[in-house]
């Protein structure tokens, strides 16, 4: 029985409508949604007991009317390619409301990491990069890291992709700073959901600490957005990872659990100042606000009713389906969309690359000011557009996302 809908189906009914309101044809939609090219890889390695082991490896590239496509690398067992497909997409609507000159892509591999050891890690990795060394390239599909992957594993891809094409730091983005990466950019996505929950609230004059937050997941996003919020005078009350939820009504010491995190080989297994509760319970807390920074789908037709946060912000990709948004909506609450919320990400992942092709290393400061300069840009014009067409958040970023890739497509030529 199939208890949730999948991303892929959401991400469709979200753009149609959209594509409703801007009367987009059916010939439009249909060449809009077509991915350009999808590929599967044999990605087959000699485990460290001697085993063979034969994994399938994606890449979708969706788009590329508004510059090279660019999107993540997951390592997961729930990868598949509808996942893949529609991940792909989202990210052709998310690098064109932030106006960055990029297309869509997603690539993975159904794959649990914490099941491997580093050398098969590495392998898999080289392999996966043997496998479509040739499909990409700065100018043409740029990986980056997503969930699973690391910037380790970004060196490693860059690594074997020069053995092909040469030295060319801008084939990948995410990667350690020590090695061509940019100064900020793992914290950027987290930072960009901070940055963006300050803008939203500020709208909906709700002041930091009287707003009291609950946040799934404490991984890259989760964590350095809970650092953020923590730091903004938010009360971040609850915070969860695979190993449950920690709940605390008094406000959560976030740096303690920051460096438990870090002591713990990344998990808040065992750490003992909170309430432990569930992860279904960590979502329907009575919070301000929400914000979902794991995995798609987990707020569902099937616990829409009993979520109280009023306000939602989508740290994670996809974690609202369509049924669920609708029920949201209905009951008045707001949510701020993937799209928008963890762009973030790509936006640093796109200084990463002029810095590498520029040759000339980002500084900090310069990172952050110029992150929060597109974001803000971004959420105004989503804003502004959500209230002149009385349309939600997500179907004004929708619009504006499928707007630009639109007119790019039709000045490009489609002959
Ligand atoms: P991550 O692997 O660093 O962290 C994932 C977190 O989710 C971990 O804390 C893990 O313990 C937790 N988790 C796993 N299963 C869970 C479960 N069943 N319940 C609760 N928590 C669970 O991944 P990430 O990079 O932080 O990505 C999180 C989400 O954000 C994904 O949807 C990803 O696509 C999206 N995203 C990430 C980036 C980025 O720059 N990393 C950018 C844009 C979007």
């Amino acid at each position: 029985m199939i208890l949730r809908m999948k991303a892929f189906d959401s991400t469709g009914l979200y753009f149609n409508r959209a594509a409703d309101l801007m009367d987009l044809s059916e010939n439009i939609r249909r060449l809009l949604l077509t991915p350009k090219r999808e590929v599967q890889v044999q990605v087959s390695i000699e485990r460290d007991n001697g085993e063979i082991a034969t994994l399938i490896g994606y890449r979708v590239q969706h788009d590329d009317s508004r510059g090279p496509m660019k999107g993540g690398l997951r390592f997961h067992p729930d990868v598949d390619l509808d996942e893949v497909r529609s991940l792909a997409a989202l990210m052709t609507w998310k690098t064109s409301v932030v106006n960055i000159p990029y297309g869509g892509a997603k690539g993975g591999i159904a794959v649990d990491p914490v099941s491997l050891s580093p050398r098969e890690l590495e392998l898999i990795t080289r392999k996966f990069v043997d496998g479509i060394h040739d499909l990409i390239g700065p100018d043409i599909d740029i990986p980056a890291p997503d969930m699973g992957t690391n910037d380790k594993i970004m060196a490693w891809f860059m690594n074997q992709y020069a053995k092909y094409h040469g030295f060319n730091p801008a084939c990948v983005t995410g990667k350690p700073v020590e090695m061509h990466g940019l100064p900020g950019r793992e914290e950027a996505t987290g930072r960009g959901v901070g940055i963006l929950t300050f803008k939203l609230l500020s709208r909906l004059a709700r002041k930091p600490n009287q707003t009291r937050v609950a946040i799934q997941g404490f991984g890259n996003v989760g964590s350095h957005a809970a650092k953020f919020l923590h730091e903004a005078e938010y009360r971040v009350v609850a915070v969860s990872d695979v190993t449950g939820g920690y709940y605390r009504a008094e406000g959560l010491d976030i740096p303690k659990m920051l460096r438990w995190a870090l002591d713990h080989r990344g998990t808040l297994a065992g750490y003992k100042e909170a309430e432990q509760i569930s992860n279904e319970a960590l979502l329907e807390l009575d919070v301000d606000l929400l914000v979902p920074a794991a995995l798609g789908g987990v707020i569902t037709k099937r616990n829409a009713a009993q979520i109280k946060a009023p306000v939602i912000i989508e740290a994670a990709n996809a974690p609202v389906d369509c049924e669920a948004d609708d029920a949201l909506a209905e009951r008045g609450a707001v949510v701020l969309p993937d799209i928008l919320a963890n762009s973030g990400g790509v936006t640093a992942s796109y200084f990463e690359w002029v810095q590498n092709r520029q040759r000339y290393q980002w500084g900090i400061s310069r990172v952050r000011q110029e992150l929060d300069r597109v974001l803000t840009d971004a959420f105004e014009q989503v804003w502004q557009l959500s209230v002149e067409r009385k349309v939600s958040l997500r179907t004004a970023a929708y619009i504006i996302g499928i707007g630009r890739v639109g007119r790019a497509t039709v000045l490009g030529g489609i002959i």
